[in-house]
């Protein structure tokens, strides 16, 4: 009797493990299923593990600034097509593509107070074409960078990119060499900037302004690095060790200054800006 040996098929972990998306999220730290809820009251950090899930733009600016204090700059900006881009579309419709998601751009910039402190932030978001640096992210910070130097008042950046915008080309990167002159001209000054690593923080975003605060802050666990894990590895012939290019190894070596949970950023930065620069605190 064939319905009798019939095996029975275990069922596999992920569709056990099958939720609802709009009201749990899955850690993929360790797996837990979490209420929403709970999770964005903990700053989307998983209260069993402390896995860091990622946000966006607008929320790093509810987390850091006193509640209603922003004032967002240069919010129409948007994207031109020098190079009348096409992959495997055409770049203006990604863009529009993009937009249709809710974001404008790969970073919002603006001028609030933290814990009582005014400064210009910009923010870097993931979720608009991979956080790609393109002409429009240069700008907002160049910008919010110079009304920090006019002001008189820190800077902070909070980045999560996976590097230069491709279908900008050399516009892209030359976005690199702006924004560098402008924390040049803010170093000159004596005015602190910031800055702040998140997941993920790559090429050339973490070879221009990421790398150039005062002090270099890294949410835990970030992915940072210039060129990926693989394509250093072919290139040198060699084994890369573990952790390599996470937070916790960069600040081992010396590349980054803390690891900061979410959930302390602002209080950690309200204090960097107090400790160093007592000018700052009224
Ligand atoms: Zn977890």
């Amino acid at each position: 009797m064939a319905w009798f040996r019939k095996d029975k098929k275990p069922l596999r972990a992920e569709d056990r493990r099958e939720v609802p998306t709009d009201v749990f999220d899955k850690c993929k730290g360790c797996g837990e299923i979490l209420y929403r809820e709970r999770l964005a009251q903990n700053l989307n950090v998983c209260p069993d593990c402390g896995y860091h899930l990622r946000v966006g733009a607008h929320a790093y600016v509810s987390i850091l600034l006193d509640g209603g204090s922003f004032h967002e700059a240069d919010a129409d900006l948007r994207a031109a097509d020098p190079l009348d881009f096409t992959d495997l579309k055409p770049y203006p419709e990604r863009v529009a593509a993009a937009e249709a998601k809710g974001k404008t751009e790969a970073a919002v910039s603006g001028t609030g107070q933290l814990d009582g402190i005014e400064v210009s932030l910009a923010v870097m978001d993931f979720d608009f074409i991979g956080g790609s640096m393109g002409s429009v992210v240069g700008e907002k910070i160049a910008r919010a960078g110079r009304v920090a130097l006019e002001r008189e008042i820190p800077f902070l950046i909070v980045s999560a990119s996976g590097g230069a915008r491709m279908q900008e080309g050399i516009y892209s990167l030359m976005q690199m060499a702006k924004t560098s002159t402008v924390l040049a001209r803010l170093h000159d000054s004596g005015i602190p900037f910031i800055s702040i690593l998140t997941h993920p923080t790559t090429g050339g975003v973490t070879a221009s302004y990421a790398m150039l605060g005062d002090a270099n802050l890294a949410e835990p666990g970030a992915l940072i690095g210039f060129a990926g894990p693989r394509v250093i590895e072919e290139t040198i012939k060699q084994e890369l060790p573990a952790g390599f290019q996470r937070s916790e190894f960069l600040r081992e070596h010396g590349m980054v200054d803390r690891v900061v949970d979410r959930r302390d950023l602002k209080e950690t930065v309200a204090a960097l800006l107090r400790h160093q620069y007592a000018g700052w605190s009224d």
